[in-house]
C-alpha cells in the first residue's frame, strides 16, 4: 500500500484569495485551464501530480493555469491506519455542483469549500479532476454525456479507458457543472480515476494526464513526456446495479472492465435474488469492495464498447 502523503500546508494562501487556489496567467489570450485534487479527501494520485507541478514552478505560455486543491479539510484527516475514512467530513464534495444545492440553505463542511470554490470553478475552459478508484483497476476517463467532452477524451488520448456516463442521481458532479456537461458550450470537465487509491502507479497516471492536459489544451505546449498513442477502449453505461438486501455478493471475482461474453450470465446475487448480464459482451465498470456493498449502494455499472 501506497499511503504517503505531500504535504499541502505550503500551499494554502494560494494567489487568488482562495485557499489552496493557485492560478498563473501568461497574459497571452488563451483559455483558462485547471488541474484540480483532492474532490475526494482520500485520493492522494491527484494531490502528488498538483504538487509536483507547483513545485517545478511550471507555468503557461499562453492563456490561464490553475492548479487547486478542493476537499483540503478531508485531506487533513488523512491517516493512514484508517485512509478510507478521510474521503469527506460532512458528505460527498462531488455530488454538490448544482446550483440547487450550491443556493440552498443546507450546511456542511463540503458545501462550505463548494461555496468557497464555485466562482472559481464558473470562470474555467478547461476542467481536469484528478480522482482515484476503491479497487484495483485499470485507469479509466469519464467523459460526461457530451460528444464534445468524448471527443475531448480521445484528443487527449490518456488513459486507456474512456467511460460515458451521465453521473449520479445522488448528486452532481463537479465534472458536470455549470455547462461542462453542456452540448452546447465548448468548456469540457474530464474525471479521470487513475487506478485503486493507495498505488504508487496511480501516482504517475495522475503525472501523465496532467502533463498531457496541460499540452494538448495549448497551455504548456510540449510538456507531455510521451503521449501514448495506443488505441483507447469506450463504454457507455447501460446500467447501475443497485444493491437492495442487506446479503449482497459477486458470483465470483470481477474486476473492473473486464468484458463478459454471453448475456444472462450471473454475476451477483442480491439475498435470493440473481443479477445477470443483459446482453453479450457486457463491460463490468468499477465493482465495488465488499464494504461498500449495502443496500441503496451501487453495487456496479454495467456498459457496453462503443467502438
Ligand atoms: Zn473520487
Amino acid at each position: 500500500m501506497f499511503l504517503e502523503t505531500p504535504d499541502l500546508s505550503i500551499y494554502r494562501a494560494g494567489n487568488t484569495g482562495i485557499d489552496y487556489v493557485h492560478t498563473f496567467d501568461s497574459g497571452i489570450a488563451g483559455p483558462h485551464v485547471c488541474i484540480n485534487a483532492l474532490t475526494h479527501g482520500n485520493e492522494i494520485c491527484g494531490a502528488w501530480a498538483v504538487d509536483a507541478l507547483l513545485r517545478e514552478a511550471v507555468r503557461p505560455v499562453r492563456g490561464k493555469l490553475s492548479l487547486s486543491f478542493a476537499n483540503v479539510g478531508a485531506f487533513a484527516s488523512f491517516d493512514p491506519a484508517h485512509p478510507e475514512a478521510s474521503r469527506w467530513i460532512d458528505e460527498d464534495f462531488n455530488r454538490l455542483w448544482d446550483v440547487s444545492t450550491l443556493d440552498g440553505p443546507r450546511q456542511s463542511a463540503e458545501l462550505t469549500r463548494a461555496r468557497a470554490l464555485r466562482g472559481f470553478f464558473a470562470t474555467v475552459d478547461y476542467l481536469l479532476d484528478l480522482h482515484s478508484m476503491h479497487t484495483p483497476g485499470p485507469a479509466m476517463g469519464l467523459s460526461g454525456p457530451t460528444r464534445g467532452g468524448l471527443d475531448f477524451a480521445h484528443r487527449l488520448g490518456l488513459p486507456g479507458y474512456v467511460v460515458i456516463d451521465a453521473g449520479h442521481s445522488a448528486g452532481r458532479r463537479l465534472r458536470d457543472f455549470a455547462d461542462f456537461s453542456d452540448e452546447a458550450s465548448p468548456r469540457q470537465g474530464y474525471l479521470v480515476e487513475c487506478g485503486f487509491h493507495f498505488e504508487r502507479a496511480s501516482v504517475e497516471v495522475a503525472h501523465q494526464v496532467s502533463r498531457r492536459f496541460l499540452d494538448l489544451t495549448g497551455v504548456c505546449p510540449g510538456l507531455a513526456v510521451s503521449v501514448v498513442t495506443a488505441p483507447q477502449m469506450t463504454v457507455r453505461i447501460t446500467d447501475a446495479i443497485t444493491i437492495r438486501s442487506d446479503a449482497f455478493r459477486f458470483a465470483e471475482t470481477i474486476d473492473s472492465m473486464q468484458v463478459i461474453a454471453k448475456a444472462g450470465t450471473l454475476i451477483a446475487l442480491d439475498g435470493n435474488e440473481e443479477v445477470r448480464t443483459p446482453y453479450d459482451d457486457c463491460v463490468i465498470v468499477m465493482p465495488a469492495p465488499e464494504r461498500y456493498m449495502l443496500a441503496g449502494m451501487t453495487a456496479v455499472r454495467l456498459g457496453r464498447r462503443v467502438d
